[in-house]
């Protein structure tokens, strides 16, 4: 049987609803920040609790923007978690900021009790992500930027809907950073993100920001960019938000399925630890695997295309060479680097799938 990475043939296999959608946009020729963009925004901050959602041209630039609205650039510094995607660090070099790395918890996410002796002076927010579609352990994170006079901007581009003690990720900060990237859970046809918040003076701020800073045709309120999300990519959102639920659930359903079949793997496998008040959803489905690069071969060698992500910690990547950071100085991202290894875990993914990559991981840890 054979278990691809990739559910994009599926999940697009009749685009014609979407199609015919962008046919009749194309015939208004209102082609930039048109009525679609603000039909996808409208539903997007409904579905994570917020007053305003703020479309812009990807995750990246929804976390760049932030801080540009923030008033956070050069001389200031941005903390965030050691083991995430690049693109944190990226946008955080973007608005001229310096990136500065925390170690994570087995759970992937940053390390509360790590943050305070990583604040100096210049200090002025922390970006928790909610890697994986795990989500952060945000109330000693926000009790300690109130108590230090930080911002929080959340890094929730893999965590779509997810929530902690009924409070959505991206929305427990003052701004909360989505992507809808191809790749992520809700998912258009190329790139797009938003930026969601309740504070009206941002919303207004990044709406400037993302469309050169014009108030008006001719009027330039403050220096911006041209990051706005794209009238083409919002058809495809507002096509497929209706089914963000689903989605979701089913991912949950097919990780609770393997966290199930993997908790008595002892020794060979280790399910992340689970807190239960948190409702992850999977963006990733994650093991940790004492024979890890035996696995991901022998899975390959069956048909089940395994991931890895990411097999170089990021503080050691040569374009972060410049901030400094040594072998050892992240032990736990360090050790997940090394350990991890990602299983397809898609709302695609058909029942007897499922159950074929558990025998087949089953069958792997029996083998010596
Ligand atoms: C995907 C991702 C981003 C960036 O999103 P893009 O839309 O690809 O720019 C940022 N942070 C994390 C954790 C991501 O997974």
């Amino acid at each position: 049987m054979r278990v691809r990475y990739s559910y994009l043939p599926q999940q697009f296999a009749e685009p014609e609803e979407i199609l015919a959608a962008i046919r009749a946009h194309l015939q208004t020729c209102h082609l930039t920040l048109g009525p679609e963009v603000g039909q996808f925004e409208r539903a997007f901050a409904s579905l994570i609790g917020t007053t305003f959602a703020i479309g812009v041209a990807s995750g990246t630039d929804a976390l760049a923007l932030s801080l540009r609205a923030l008033g956070i650039g050069h001389g200031d510094e941005v903390i965030t978690a050691a083991n995430t995607f690049i693109a944190t660090v990226g946008a955080i070099n973007a608005a001229g900021a310096r990136p500065v790395l925390v170690d994570v918890t087995p759970a992937f996410t940053i390390d509360p009790g790590r943050i305070e002796r990583a604040i100096t002076a210049r200090t002025k927010a922390v970006i928790p992500v909610h890697l994986t579609g795990e989500v952060a352990d945000m109330e000693p994170i926000l009790a300690l930027a109130r108590r230090r006079r930080l911002q929080v901007v959340e890094d929730a581009c893999q965590a779509i809907t997810a929530s902690s003690r009924g409070r959505r990720a991206g929305a427990m900060g003052v701004l909360g950073a989505f992507s809808l990237h191809p790749l992520k859970n809700l998912n258009v046809w190329g790139d797009a993100g938003v930026i969601v918040t309740n504070d009206p003076a941002l919303n207004e701020r990044l709406r400037l920001l993302r469309n050169h800073g014009l108030k008006n045709r001719d009027e330039v309120e403050i220096l911006g960019y041209n990051s706005r999300l794209d009238s083409i990519q919002a058809i495809v959102g507002n096509w497929l938000i209706r089914q963000v639920d689903d989605i979701t659930n089913r991912r949950i359903a097919n990780a609770a399925a393997y966290d199930a079949a993997f908790g008595d793997l002892d020794g060979e496998i280790t399910v992340p630890p689970r807190r239960p008040d948190v409702r992850r959803v999977f963006h990733l489905y994650q093991l940790y695997a004492r024979r890890r690069d035996a696995l991901y071969r022998y899975l390959h060698a069956n048909g089940i295309e395994a991931k890895i992500h990411y097999p170089i910690p990021l503080p050691l990547q040569p374009g972060l060479a410049h901030l400094g950071y040594r072998p050892g100085d992240f032990p736990e991202t360090e050790r997940q680097a090394a350990s991890l290894i990602t299983l397809p875990v898609d709302q695609h993914l058909s029942e007897e799938q499922i159950r074929y990559v558990i025998e087949v991981v089953r069958e792997f840890c029996r083998s010596r």
